[in-house]
């Protein structure tokens, strides 16, 4: 893998906003800042067609955010009212959050993959009930403790009308034309259950939103209603993009690099490393629940200090684990509240996992 945005980089290693960036002729990228996140910034990107811009994802809903969309848009010698599409790579806030205030201020469509589009409507009180309580359920099966519970599934976020939710379906193989080129949708579940990536065939270029970034692994977690086996379809989308070999990726957050298919592979081994440690955490714990095994994971830093909410993320993560390895048929959950695990002979068979010393890069 190769860094080829490298005033992002240095931006990024400076803890600042990088620069707006022209990267290609009618390409723009700009950094839109995320509040109170590690995470920092999401890269907008601009792509001028024949009757204005595309717009490939949206900030999150604040003010700085929308003054630096807005300044962005208009330095590029446009107007908000030349915005006449807004893709949405996926349903998070930071890359959904204003994409209902620029479709009022310039009547553009807003694109979606539908499974996404799904999750961005409207919710009644009891819906938003409903789903509280699913969370909550969630946990407790999870053998969470108390301190867990409160405030799961509390999640607000920018949501569109019931009446006019996304204007535009986009599914996996469709494409929009820009100057010079089009974009090809490609549909990779996982991060969220419709996740997508853009390809520019004509100049090599892949957006690659969430689904793979340079530097960290995207957050990958079984949330109650959205996906079943979130990990597993994140493997699978990761082997799909590695099939493309574009001459540079341009992602939504940190920095654009070269070497799609070798950090696609990267990533599926974390992963396949992360599952051989749940695997002999399983195997060395008595019957464990979910949560016991997250917490004998090894994580950024020692879980039990970790805040509530990153505690959830984590456990969530867990599970989407567990999952994986049930699917492989190496564990097996025993009914009952909370569920507890415990290797199948399989699971009990196959040789002790080989980890890579702690702090290997990865
Ligand atoms: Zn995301
Ligand atoms: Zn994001």
């Amino acid at each position: 893998m190769e860094i080829t945005g490298t005033a992002q980089r240095e931006a990024w290693r400076e803890g600042v906003l990088p620069p707006v960036e022209e990267v290609r002729p009618g390409l723009w990228s700009i950094p839109v800042p995320i509040p109170d996140s590690p995470l920092r910034y999401v890269l907008i990107h601009l792509l001028a067609h024949e009757h204005g811009l595309l717009v490939l994802d949206a900030g999150w809903d604040h003010e700085d955010a929308w003054t630096a969309l807005t300044q962005g848009i208009i330095g590029t010698g446009h107007a908000l009212t030349d915005v006449s599409g807004i893709v949405v790579t996926h349903m998070h806030p930071d890359h959904f959050g204003l994409a209902p205030r620029l479709r009022e201020e310039s009547d553009a469509w807003i694109g979606m993959h539908p499974a996404d589009a799904a999750l961005v409507l409207e919710q009644n009180p009891e819906q938003v009930a409903a789903a509280r309580a699913d969370a909550v359920a969630q946990l407790v099966a999870a053998g969470a403790p108390d301190a867990l519970l409160v405030g799961a599934g509390t999640i607000a976020m920018e949501r569109l009308p019931l009446d006019h939710g996304v204007d535009r379906e986009l599914l996996d193989g469709d494409t929009l034309r820009i100057v010079g080129s089009e974009l090809t949708v490609v549909h990779t579940p996982g991060h969220t259950p419709g996740h997508i990536c853009l390809f520019d065939d004509r100049r090599r270029l892949f957006f690659s939103g969430d689904h793979v970034l340079p530097r960290i692994s995207p957050h990958i977690a079984v949330i109650p209603g959205q996906q079943i086996d979130p990990l597993g379809e994140y493997l699978a989308s990761l082997r799909k993009v590695a099939a493309f070999d574009p001459d540079e990726v341009l992602p939504a957050h940190e920095y654009r690099f070269r070497g799609l298919g070798s950090r696609a592979r990267e990533l599926v081994g974390h992963h396949e490393e992360r599952l051989d440690e749940l695997l002999a955490a399983i195997r060395s714990l008595p019957a464990p629940t979910a949560n016991e095994v997250c917490d004998q994971l090894t994580w950024s830093r020692p879980i039990l200090t970790m805040a509530p909410h990153l505690r959830r993320m984590a456990l969530r993560e867990t599970i989407a684990h567990l999952v994986v390895l049930e699917r492989r048929d190496l564990v097996r959950a025993r009914p009952g509240v909370p569920e507890r695990w415990f290797p199948t002979s399989a699971g009990e068979s196959t040789p002790e996992p080989i980890h890579l010393e702690a702090g290997a890069p990865r």
